[in-house]
C-alpha cells in the first residue's frame, strides 16, 4: 500500500485525474474538490491539506453537497425541518417520517469557515445589529436573509432554555424576520438529590427522572409539530427504526474513532476526523449515504492500519482537542505541529453515544437529549472528557475557545484546570477565529510549545524514576 500524502487542492486535482483513469467509480455528488472552490465560493478550502484517499474525497464530496441535497429533497416533495441547538436529536425523531428531511440551520456557522468572512451572510448580519461580538452561528441570520447557504425550511425547531446566548439571541431574531420557530424547553441538567428516582443516560452521566419525563413531554410537542407537518402519524415501529439507523451511524463512528485515535500510527488526518464526526449530527441530510460514506472510511483506516502505514511519525504527540474549530485550517496546523488528534469534544458527544434500545423510544430520545454536554456543568464536561482522554491515551489537552462565544467565556479554563488535575496533562487554551491567517504564528508557536511539553513528559515517563537513594 502507498505511504498516505497530504494533499493540497491543486495537488488533487492530478490525483483526481489519475483516479478517474485508473476507473474509480463515484455517487452522484463526486466530482474533482476544485469545483466546491470555484462554483461553491469555499474559498479557504484552498489553503486546507486533505487526505489523499477515495474515501476522504468522497466524504468531502459529500459534506460540500448538502445544500443540492436539500434542494432535490424538496423538489422531490420533502418537507424540510430546520432543527436549532439540539444537535442530534430533532433529526432523530424527523427521520420518522420517509417524507420529511433535516438539517440544522447552525450548521451556518460554518459557513466562513469555508467561504471566509467576505460574505453576504456576515453582512447582513452585521447590518441586523449581529455584529462579531457573538459566535460564527450569527451567520445563520444572514443567511435566512440572503437565502443563499440552505433553503428556508418548512418548519424551525429550536431548544430554549439551557441554551447559549449566542444562538438563543439568533434564533429570536429569526422569529422575528418573519420565520416562525418551533420552540421546546430543555432544562439545565442538574445532579439527581439524595434518594431521587433518577436514569442513567447514555455516556455514563446520571439525570433525575423527573428531568427525563419533562424532556420526554417536550419532545412529544415536537413529534406534534412533525406530524402536523407530515399529515400523519408516524407508523407504530418508525422511530424505533429511526433510532436503530442512527445507532447504526454511531456505532460506525464510534468504531473509525477507536482505530483512528488509538492505533499506533495515526491512520486518518485530524481534518477527516472532525468531518467525520459532524456527520453524527444530522447525517448531512441522507443516512442511507452518511453509513456508506462513513463505511469507505473505515475500509480505508482500516487497511492503513493492517498495513502499518500513517499519515503521521510515531513521535506525533497524541493530542485532546475539545470544541469545534472556526478556522479548519488549525486541524492541519495540530499535525503540522507534531501532534495528533486523539480523541475530541466537538460540543455534540450526546450524538456520538449510542442511543438506549431497551427502552420506550421517546424516553430514550429524552435521555440523549438530556446528555447534551452544554447542558449540564463544566465539572460534569469535565468529568466525561477526563475519561474520554485516558480511554484514548492523549498526552495533552487544547481546549479551543470559539471568539465571541458565550458558551465559553471561562468555560475553557475551568475544564482545562479540572482535566489537568484528574488526568496530569499540559493543557493549552487558546483561541481560534474564523479566519487565522493572523493568528497563525502565535498559534504555532503555542501548539509547539506544548508539544514538546508533552514530549519531554513522555521521555521522563520512559526513564527509570530517581529517588535520592539512587
Ligand atoms: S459556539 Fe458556543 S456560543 Fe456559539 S452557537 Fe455554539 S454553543 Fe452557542
Amino acid at each position: 500500500m502507498a505511504i498516505p500524502r497530504s494533499l493540497s487542492l491543486e495537488d488533487w486535482d492530478a490525483r483526481y485525474d489519475a483516479l478517474r483513469r485508473d476507473g474509480m467509480g463515484e455517487p452522484w455528488y463526486g466530482g474533482p474538490l476544485r469545483r466546491h472552490l470555484e462554483a461553491g465560493g469555499d474559498t479557504r478550502l484552498g489553503a486546507l491539506r486533505f487526505d489523499d484517499s477515495p474515501a476522504a474525497l468522497r466524504l468531502w464530496n459529500f459534506l460540500l453537497t448538502e445544500e443540492d441535497r436539500l434542494r432535490e429533497a424538496r423538489a422531490a416533495g420533502h418537507k424540510l425541518v430546520g432543527a436549532m441547538k439540539d444537535l442530534g436529536t430533532v433529526p432523530v425523531l424527523a427521520s420518522a417520517f420517509p417524507e420529511l428531511t433535516t438539517f440544522y440551520v447552525d450548521g451556518a456557522w460554518w459557513i466562513p469557515c469555508l467561504m471566509g468572512t467576505a460574505i453576504g451572510a456576515l453582512r447582513e448580519a452585521d447590518r441586523l445589529g449581529v455584529c462579531d461580538s457573538f459566535c460564527p452561528v450569527r451567520a445563520l441570520l444572514g443567511a435566512f436573509v440572503t437565502g443563499e447557504h440552505f433553503p428556508i425550511p418548512d418548519l424551525l425547531v429550536c431548544s430554549a432554555g439551557a441554551t447559549c446566548d449566542d444562538l438563543s439571541a439568533v434564533a429570536q431574531r429569526v422569529e422575528g424576520l418573519g420565520h416562525p420557530v418551533f420552540w421546546w424547553e430543555m432544562p439545565h441538567r442538574r445532579r439527581a438529590d439524595r434518594g431521587e428516582p433518577s436514569a442513567t443516560l447514555p455516556g455514563g452521566g446520571i439525570a433525575p427522572a423527573e428531568q427525563v419525563a419533562l424532556v420526554r413531554d417536550e419532545l412529544g410537542r415536537v413529534m406534534g409539530a412533525l406530524c402536523d407537518l407530515a399529515g400523519h402519524r408516524p407508523e407504530s415501529d418508525a422511530l424505533g427504526g429511526a433510532i436503530a439507523q442512527a445507532n447504526r451511524v454511531r456505532r460506525t463512528l464510534g468504531h473509525l474513532r477507536t482505530l483512528a485515535y488509538t492505533s499506533p500510527l495515526c491512520p486518518m488526518p485530524a481534518l477527516e476526523m472532525l468531518i467525520c464526526e459532524m456527520l453524527a449530527i444530522h447525517f448531512c441530510s441522507d443516512r442511507g449515504e452518511c453509513i456508506e460514506v462513513l463505511a469507505d472510511m473505515i475500509a480505508e483506516v482500516e487497511s492503513r492500519v493492517a498495513e502499518g502505514v500513517g499519515v503521521l511519525g510515531e513521535a506525533a504527540v497524541r493530542v485532546f482537542w475539545v470544541n469545534p474549530v472556526a478556522d479548519l485550517r488549525v486541524m492541519n496546523l495540530l499535525e503540522i505541529c507534531g501532534g495528533r488528534l486523539c480523541g475530541t469534544e466537538f460540543l455534540f458527544s450526546h450524538a456520538l453515544d449510542a442511543i438506549p434500545e431497551d427502552v420506550e423510544p421517546m424516553e430514550a430520545l429524552a435521555r440523549t437529549a438530556l446528555a447534551d454536554p452544554m447542558v449540564g456543568t463544566c465539572g460534569e464536561r469535565a468529568e466525561r472528557i477526563s475519561r474520554d482522554l485516558t480511554r484514548f491515551g492523549a498526552e495533552a489537552l487544547v481546549i479551543s475557545r470559539v471568539p465571541g462565544a458565550s458558551h465559553c467565556a471561562f468555560e475553557g479554563e475551568l475544564v482545562g484546570r479540572e482535566v489537568a488535575a484528574r488526568c496530569g496533562v499540559p493543557v493549552l487554551e487558546i483561541e481560534v477565529p474564523s479566519f487565522d491567517d493572523a493568528v497563525e504564528p502565535a498559534l504555532r508557536t503555542r501548539l509547539e510549545a506544548l508539544i514538546e511539553t508533552a514530549r519531554v513528559k513522555r521521555k521522563c515517563a520512559g526513564e527509570p524514576r530517581r529517588t535520592r537513594w539512587a
